[in-house]
């Protein structure tokens, strides 16, 4: 296969030079802080386990290490090899909440676009979290409970941070990068037809908003916090407001399919099986999504 390197960025080789991929679908990209302040302390510490590339929103300075047609090694967890793009960004995580808005803008162009063009990576995101989000288990355990299982990985296409790998990984770098804000920036709506639909009462009566999806049967409704209904405004997603009897009147419970064939938000396909999937919060990523598309083992 072509040997895959980004337009514009600099190649710095190590001796590891990548390892295939278990999979090539459900591509992602994998984000992580050097912790640290320079690209030049990185390449030091990182080089028997060197990522895709290394990008420092501050002089926009980028390097590649590894084609992306090849998997790279930052995360050492067993999940190296998991179809995703890992990239260093020089930084704390304990400090990436408070990067200004030239930090996002930058990541934006110079990470976010160029992979979604050039890796297929979709644009949605797993929130990123940090300390004063008051996750428990913590953040750095392996019982955090933002982790995703293998299967919810494999299964998850978008990015997501090395705070997000399964267990038993504990690491919890890049901290609360803003990925609304880097969404934000990268411009281009999404396509029509990845877009959630959202709805709320147009009387006024409550600000609450649901994701609405479809059903082999019908529709279900899944209330959204103010956070991840900010994420998917940045990402395009639009608030429709409706009659409120027709909010009232669709089912919270994916279970009320009677078929049993729900469809998650996020344009994912049917869900083939004989039981409705169990409903989980939009950040687990479900392990039913794609399940229809696995590739075999
Ligand atoms: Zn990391």
């Amino acid at each position: 296969m072509a040997e895959i390197w980004l337009p514009g960025w600099d190649r710095h080789l190590f001796n590891l030079r990548g390892k295939p991929y278990q999979y090539t679908r459900n591509p992602k990209g994998c984000l992580h802080t050097t912790e640290g302040g320079s690209i030049a302390g990185a390449l030091a510490a990182y080089a028997p386990y060197p990522p895709h590339g290394i990008y420092d929103w501050r002089d926009r300075k980028k390097l590649q290490h590894i084609p992306l047609n090849l998997a790279s090694y930052s995360a050492m967890d067993g999940n190296d090899d998991d179809y995703l793009v890992q990239i260093e960004l020089v930084g704390f995580a304990a400090e990436s909440r408070f990067w200004p808005d030239e930090a996002w803008r930058n990541i934006a162009e110079d990470v976010i676009k160029p992979l979604e063009d050039n890796f297929g990576i979709p644009r949605r995101a797993l929130g990123f979290k940090d300390g004063r989000d008051g996750i428990s288990p913590p953040l750095a355990t392996e019982d955090s409970p933002i982790r995703l299982s293998w299967d919810e990985l494999r299964d998850y296409s978008g990015w997501l941070g090395h705070q997000h790998l399964p267990a038993p990984d504990e690491h919890w770098d890049p901290g609360a990068v803003q990925i609304g804000k880097i969404f934000a920036y990268v411009g281009e709506p999404l396509e029509e037809d990845d877009m959630p639909m959202i709805i709320k009462k147009n009387d006024g009566s409550s600000p609450d908003c649901y994701v609405l999806t479809s059903t082999a049967d019908g529709c279900w409704k899944r209330k959204i916090s103010t956070q991840e209904l900010d994420l998917l405004r940045a990402c395009g997603a639009k608030v429709t407001e409706v009659n409120p009897w027709n909010v009232d009147n669709v089912p919270s419970n994916p279970a009320q399919s009677p078929t049993g064939k729900a469809v998650h938000n996020y344009g994912v396909p049917t869900v083939p099986g004989p039981n409705p999937p169990e409903y989980k919060p939009a950040h687990q990523v479900l392990a039913t999504i794609n399940q229809n598309t696995r590739p075999e083992t």
